[in-house]
């Protein structure tokens, strides 16, 4: 039998919000700024805001616009005013989203589709793909059935434009440039993309899933940022996500397509259903209104005046960082970045170290690979904690310095594996496998030892080896070991 069945008598909501309240507590601490992803927090004004609108309408169903001309209204708007800001012009058009994966899921199936018809005669299409670019393009690719193929990056973690352009043969649909990627914080160059597409008769998709909203508000205020959007020539669709530096509600992303028969193949229809005619642009079926309500609002709440103010606040920390960066000995910033997602590296001192000893001062930064590095996204909630964060920094650089000798007989280095958010359960399944002292080791050290953990992934034999590790984790985090306790009551 399963751990938890449903209770025989319901449960005094007391009971239940005190549980969630206890389980709550163990969550990272994103509300002081200790989180470098994940949430983006604004001020107690636009949380308001958005929590308000949400609630509204907290029980509509963006399914079907026909019954909801108010979610109709709102994403239209919500689509149009992205499209204004990223330079759609007149014939710009776009959809709104749960969050940047379905987006990118809906432009590479848009990409696809248009294959169809633009380059016909193939079985399979294929796209090319920074190697920095976001996995969900690896995930459309699984559920599409599209080679995808990835260009590798520039000394200057750009894509290699010369290598990118050997890729592309006349299977080819789709490349893909982001702005920023993700991993260091860099935007690949666009225009120049957008020349290659247009020289090899292909779509480009332009990732702005984090930078979308913010790089825009960042020129305005005088930032130094590359051309990205549909001003670019080439350029034929844009993910924007509006639950990051929009500061939606989560659950809220838009895609642009530069003409409305490109977003047309985005699309799905059944027309044979004794249920009735079915359309959806999307993937999703039912579509909570909260979070379209939660945009529109918020957008409209800040305004350019008000994002303009958000984006300040954001350029002046990053500044602040990038200098503190430079400041602190043993730690540098992999490449100077674009907009305000960073990666930190070691200079002579191992990354993962410095990272475990954040993690042990409650510090949520994510590890990333290739190279070795920490990743900051900065936000609004990030001016507060400077002086904290990089007290916590000179320690841990200093802690990792000396830890060397602890740690010996444990093959650190290089990793080759990196697994977002779920470094426990890593270290849990290698202890397992391994079994040997080496494993002890860790587990006297404790689940926070992610330096000891990439190093041991090296001695993994293959990719595929890894794959399958990793697929083992989701399955254990997917497992339940325990039911909540229902029988406290409130304090
Ligand atoms: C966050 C992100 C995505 C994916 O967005 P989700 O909302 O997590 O699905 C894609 N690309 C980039 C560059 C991102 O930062």
């Amino acid at each position: 039998m399963s751990k938890k069945s449903l209770p025989v008598e319901g449960i005094t909501s007391d009971r239940i919000f005190a549980a969630m309240e206890t389980i709550k507590q163990k969550d990272i601490r994103w509300g002081e700024g200790r989180a470098f992803s994940l949430v983006f927090k604004g001020d107690k004004e636009m949380d308001e805001v958005i929590r308000r609108a949400s609630q509204m309408f907290f029980s509509e169903n963006g399914l079907n616009p026909s019954a909801f001309p108010s979610l109709k209204q709102f994403e239209n708007e919500v689509v149009a005013m992205m499209v204004n800001l990223l330079n759609g012009g007149d014939i710009g058009c776009g959809s709104m989203t749960s969050g940047g994966t379905e987006s990118i899921l809906m432009a590479v199936k848009a990409a696809r589709e248009w294959g169809k018809k633009n380059k016909p005669g193939h079985t399979r299409y294929k796209i090319i793909v920074p190697l920095s670019v976001h996995p969900a393009f690896d995930k459309a690719a699984h559920y599409f059935e599209l080679d995808l193929v990835k260009a590798p990056l520039g000394t200057d973690y750009r894509v290699d434009l010369a290598a990118l352009e050997k890729l592309i043969d006349d299977r080819t649909v789709l490349i893909v440039g982001s702005a920023p990627q993700y991993p260091q914080g860099v935007v690949d160059p666009i225009s120049a993309m957008g020349q290659l597409a247009k020289k090899h008769n292909t779509l480009l998709h332009v990732d702005g899933c984090v930078g979308g909203v913010l790089l825009p508000f960042f020129k305005m205020i005088g930032a130094d940022v590359p051309d990205f959007d549909f001003s670019v020539e080439g350029v034929t669709s844009i993910s924007a996500d509006l639950h990051k530096y929009g500061y939606a509600a989560k659950g809220a992303s838009v895609v642009l397509f530069k003409n409305k028969e490109l977003r047309r193949h985005s699309y799905f229809a059944s027309t044979d259903w004794p249920g009735g005619m079915y359309a959806s642009p999307s993937v999703l079926g039912t579509r909570a209104g909260g979070p379209i309500a939660a945009a529109w609002a918020i957008m409209n709440y800040l305004g350019i005046e008000g994002y303009t103010k958000v984006a300040t606040s954001i350029k002046n920390t990053v500044d602040e960082f990038k200098a503190r960066i430079d400041k602190q000995v043993g730690v540098k910033l992999a490449v100077n970045p674009d907009m305000s997602v960073m990666c930190l590296v070691g200079e002579g001192v191992d990354i993962y170290k410095v990272g475990d000893g954040m993690t042990n001062r409650g510090w949520h930064l994510d590890r990333q690979q290739n190279p070795s590095g920490l990743h900051l996204t900065v936000t609004y909630a990030h001016a507060e904690i400077i002086d904290q964060f990089f007290a916590d920094l000179e320690i841990s650089v200093a802690e990792a310095g000396n830890f060397g000798a602890k740690l010996s007989g444990v093959k650190t280095g290089i990793a080759k594996g990196f697994i977002k958010a779920m470094p426990k359960g890593v270290v849990g399944k290698l202890v397992a496998r391994e079994g040997k002292n080496f494993g002890k080791d860790l587990e006297s050290d404790g689940p926070k030892n992610t330096a000891a953990m990439y190093g041991m992934m090296e001695a993994l034999p293959g990719k595929g080896d890894l794959d399958g590790l990793v697929l083992d984790v989701l399955d254990g985090l997917f497992t339940l070991q325990k039911p909540l306790d229902l029988t406290e009551t409130k304090s």
